[in-house]
């Protein structure tokens, strides 16, 4: 049982799929599982959909098609603005590469949105389907099993239950895990906010390696999302400078590519952690997005991940016989269908995240001419783009 006792009150509805917690990716997985024929319940804690959220997400090539078979681009993508450069550098050595549009054959590497008009894009998605949703509906207990799970949830004061073939937790890692193999503090948080400069962003981001972790700058509208890796003991007193005073750190760490730095939105911090759940299956249960692994925001591939979790679970779920969800043979194939992405997305942000920080100069030499011999080698360019855009499916 996860998350406390449940009482023994006979549940009052019974649904095929659960999924707690109505973040982009539960929001999501509803979405990916209209059509399927079968009865869907997502519980929310929150009142209503709307986030103030202030991160912006890169979303990749992949995940517009997803979004795109989800009904939700054409809300979506007037908010939406095109990469077609991504610039990967390192600071105080030589060594670059630069990955363009053109080169992957793509329209756009990527495209950057504000969390808050994602959120609400796929809320307003879920209007339309069939799917029961309950929001202000905290999940307090979780009891998943072969056949017919528990679910019990505080709403409006009452305590209620729900049952469900499968439960699927898409809660951010808000509820208690049984085992977690994987958890590392990296010991920063990220900065966000939004900043302009005076040269124009000409749909180019940016990926900037600093002795004390990344900065990326992602266009967003006329501006640039800032994401600035900061060391925890740096995090309060840079929150707290003057605008002007963190523009002139902003620049001194960055560099001039873009210009000056010119003005900035109010900041926020979120602290930065690995985090892989790796619990034994569990009948009847299935984790999904950030509930089941957290990854360092460089490289943006968090969300990205998590959209193919929900995407390719809904398909396996809609090909599979009711009575069978949830069952050994379904989180076997389940667990398969999604490992290789998993791990090589696991891998290779916390590989950036630790390699490409610090000041050592020789090991800065040697990221340096990685950078420059990636670069050099198209078709290993190639490959490197395609796995941003589309994970392990670009294998
Ligand atoms: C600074 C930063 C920048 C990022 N940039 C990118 C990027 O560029 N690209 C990218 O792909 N990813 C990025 N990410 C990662 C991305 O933001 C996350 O992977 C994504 O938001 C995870 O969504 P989620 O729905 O899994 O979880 P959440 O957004 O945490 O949603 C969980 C939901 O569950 C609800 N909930 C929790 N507990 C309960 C409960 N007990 N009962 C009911 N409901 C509950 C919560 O209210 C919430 O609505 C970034 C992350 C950070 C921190």
């Amino acid at each position: 049982m996860d998350g406390g006792a449940l009482t023994t009150a006979a549940a009052a509805e019974h649904v095929d799929v659960a999924i707690v917690g109505g973040g982009p990716i539960g929001l999501a997985l509803a979405l990916a599982l209209d059509g399927s024929g079968l009865a869907v319940a997502l519980l929310e804690a929150g009142t209503r959909f709307e986030r103030g959220d202030p991160r912006a997400i890169a979303l990749a090539q992949g995940s517009r098609l997803i979004l795109e078979r989800l009904g939700v681009w054409p809300t979506l993508a007037m908010h939406a603005t095109p990469i077609e450069t991504i610039h990967v550098s390192q600071r105080g050595t030589p060594g670059r590469t630069v990955l363009t549009a053109r080169e992957a054959g793509v329209p756009a590497l990527g495209y950057t949105v504000e969390y808050g008009q994602l959120h609400r894009a796929l809320a307003q998605g879920l209007h339309a389907q069939a799917a029961l949703v309950l929001t202000g509906a905290r999940v307090g207990a979780v009891r998943p099993a072969a056949g017919c799970g528990l679910i019990e949830y505080d709403q409006a004061g009452q305590t209620r239950q729900l049952s469900a073939r499968l439960i699927v937790l898409a809660d951010g890692g808000g509820l208690p895990a049984r085992g977690t193999v994987l958890a590392k503090d990296y010991g920063v948080s990220a900065i966000v906010c939004t900043v302009s400069t005076h040269l124009p962003h000409a749909h180019t981001a940016y990926e900037r390696f600093t002795p004390q972790g990344p900065i990326a700058l992602l266009p967003l509208s006329e501006a640039y999302a800032l994401v600035w890796t900061t060391p925890a003991a740096e995090v309060e007193r840079r929150l707290g400078l003057a605008e002007q005073d963190f523009l002139a750190e902003l620049q001194t760490a960055f560099g001039e590519r873009q210009g000056r730095f010119l003005a900035a939105s109010p900041r926020a911090a979120f602290p930065l952690r690995l985090r892989q759940v790796g619990e034994r299956p569990r009948p009847g249960l299935v984790r999904v997005g950030n509930a089941a692994q957290t990854l360092h925001p460089v490289a943006g591939q968090g969300f990205n991940l998590g959209l193919r979790d929900a995407w390719q679970l809904a398909r396996l779920a809609a090909e599979t016989p009711r009575s069978a969800l949830g069952g050994a043979d379904f989180l076997a194939r389940y667990g398969a269908l999604r490992r290789w992405d998993v791990a090589g997305g696991l891998v290779m942000t916390d590989v950036l995240a630790e390699l490409f920080t610090g000041a050592d100069p020789l090991a800065g030499a040697v990221r340096g001419a990685a950078l420059t011999l990636l670069d050099t080698l198209p078709p290993l360019k190639r490959t490197f783009a395609r796995k941003m855009m589309f994970g392990a499916a670009a294998w």
